[in-house]
């Protein structure tokens, strides 16, 4: 991918120039929580990004607050590349001229009043490695632990500093020589991290002293992309303690482990490949959770659950990440809480996929909800924008984006059909596992080790001349051009079929109608059961 975006920069360049931007979203009536806020910061162009030819990928859009437009250019089967454009809101913005400081001031200072007077403060920042999660974090930390230690908020608190490192299931103390230690729940169901020693702290020296004692300590390890990446979640907590009130507050700022699709380490075995999926998932628990908590307050806001109108939930037991954070998830009573994400975006054009799976992410956590207070909308509100289809839309094919809510399979179609063998029920409708040989991989850019998935369209046979033409290219993978498009191939039933890919976190995946490929049933394994998650809007399997 790399080289073909080297190579097409010129290209790419002029077409940005002329790039006629996608419309900004009307005005609504909705707001996002401001409990919960979602922004991204686009870190400048390295010298590294310059020296190896790559431009700049992700512009923010200078007309409305928080929009982001990122340019993506695609091989096109019949002529040159095409650019495509993608849009995505956030709550705030940083261009890379913006300092950290800047940003401590806009976005994470409001965090630490919370924490002073009892409620729990988070940051989390999100992104691919490279992107400028530690960059940030670090100064933020240092910013904080400034304001908490120079008398400015008034009363008398202790302050406590821990510093752990995740990595899967296992934890560290980075504060004591990277000793391993235990996440568990106790009695209460409250966790705790067993063995971890806390810092009383006094002053901003000491706390500066053990902010360079974590960092030396925590680990790295080489992706494809970049040589020092962190493959696990660095977690400072620090508690604010009232002895005057007896109570205590919790700051936690969170500098997550890289976000990277699995293919981004594929060289590096199936230890560092399991590692990369914990993570993922443990990412997407992370953002469900943070998706529930948002809508829990909104519903507290708003007077509590209606007659019949089901609670959120919020799944932090599925990962050791939000166990460990569980009192931001499940906090005591009406403890204050107030979250902040920065999605970390690196804007070279070598990296603008993981950019694009960045800011969805990042757009996934706002849940917007009426100005009113009302929270009718909070659960049947649309996701912004149904992504999926959003190639088709664009090349004005289509103007109906996908909405297959329910399971997809052919269960519904025929009942009885189930009992039959698997390649006599094959029909449209159907997911099915199949097995692609090498060369067609490539030719339809599938990564080897992924589960090849793809929805059964038709049968082959009608599909029209503009149809075959399109598929020509890709279909046979061999380099022969391919003329039978019959629902018969040698006595072999075959069919048109969408390719189903695997999404940007652990066990998703997306329906990509306008990528199509012919698939004789005799290629096919099984059939396989989807379910879409119209919050995350992706496919899961689930059978
Ligand atoms: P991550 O933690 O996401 O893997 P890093 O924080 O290590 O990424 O940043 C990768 C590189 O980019 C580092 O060399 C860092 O100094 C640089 N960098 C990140 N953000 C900025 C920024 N805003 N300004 C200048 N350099 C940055």
């Amino acid at each position: 991918m790399d080289q073909f975006y080297l190579g097409n920069s010129a290209l790419y360049q002029t077409l940005v120039k002329g790039v006629k931007l996608l419309p900004a979203p009307k005005p609504s009536d909705a707001v996002t929580s401001p409990d919960m806020v979602v922004g991204a910061r686009i870190r400048p162009l390295l010298d590294d990004d310059l020296a190896a030819g790559f431009p700049c990928a992700v512009f923010p859009r200078l007309s409305q607050k928080g929009l982001v437009d990122v340019h993506d250019l695609y091989n096109h089967p019949k002529g040159r590349p095409i650019l495509k454009s993608f849009k995505y809101q956030v709550d705030s913005l940083f261009d890379s001229k913006t300092t950290t400081e800047e940003i401590y001031h806009n976005l994470v200072a409001d965090l630490i009043p919370v924490a002073w007077n009892g409620g729990i403060g988070t940051l989390f920042a999100y992104g691919q490695t490279g992107s400028g999660k530690t960059f940030t974090v670090s100064r933020l930390v240092q910013l904080v632990a400034e304001t908490l230690t120079d008398g400015s908020l008034g009363g008398d608190r202790e302050i406590y500093f821990t510093v752990v490192e995740l990595a899967g299931n296992s934890a560290y103390d980075l504060l004591n020589s990277r000793k391993p230690i235990s996440v568990l729940e106790d009695s209460f169901g409250v966790t705790q991290l067993a063995g971890v020693e806390e810092h009383h702290v006094r002053g901003r020296a000491e706390i500066m002293d053990l902010i360079e004692r974590a960092s030396s300590f925590r680990q790295t390890a080489p992706t494809l992309k970049n040589g020092a990446s962190s493959r696990s979640h660095g977690i400072c907590r620090i508690r604010v303690k009232n002895p005057a009130a007896d109570t205590e507050g919790l700051l936690y700022l969170i500098d997550l482990a890289g976000s990277e699709a699995a293919r981004d380490v594929a060289a590096h075995g199936a230890d560092r490949m399991r590692e990369t999926r914990d993570i993922n998932m443990s990412l997407s628990v992370l953002k469900d959770c943070i998706r529930g908590k948002a809508m829990s307050d909104a519903l507290k806001r708003a007077g509590g659950p209606r007659p019949k109108q089901k609670r959120p939930h919020i799944p932090f037991r599925q990962s050791a990440l939000t166990k460990v954070l569980k009192h931001v998830f499940d906090p005591v009573g009406d403890q204050v809480c107030k979250t902040v994400v920065i999605a970390c975006i690196n804007p070279s054009l070598g990296d603008v996929g993981p950019s694009k799976n960045t800011l969805r992410y990042a757009e996934m956590l706002r849940v917007v909800v009426p100005k009113t207070g009302e929270t009718r909308d909070v659960f049947t509100a649309p996701p912004p924008t149904i992504r999926m289809n959003t190639q088709a839309r664009e090349s004005g094919t289509t103007a109906v984006p996908p909405r297959l809510t329910g399971p997809l399979s052919s269960r519904d179609l025929a009942p009885n059909s189930w009992q039959m063998p698997f390649k006599k029920r094959v029909r449209p409708g159907m997911v099915v596992i199949w097995n692609p040989n090498p060369e067609l991989c490539v030719s339809l850019g599938l990564a080897e080790d992924d589960v090849k998935l793809a929805a059964v369209l038709c049968p082959a046979s009608v599909m029209t001349g503009a149809v075959q033409d399109a598929i020509r290219d890709v279909a046979d993978g061999r380099g022969q051009p391919r003329t039978d498009f019959e629902d018969s191939l040698d006595g072999r039933a075959q069919y048109l079929c969408a390719l189903v890919t695997p999404g940007p976190v652990a066990e998703a995946y997306e329906l990509n109608l306008w990528r199509h490929t012919v698939i004789a049933v005799d290629d096919m394994e099984k059939e396989v059961i989807l379910e879409y998650d119209p919050s995350a809007r992706y496919y899961y399997v689930c059978s």
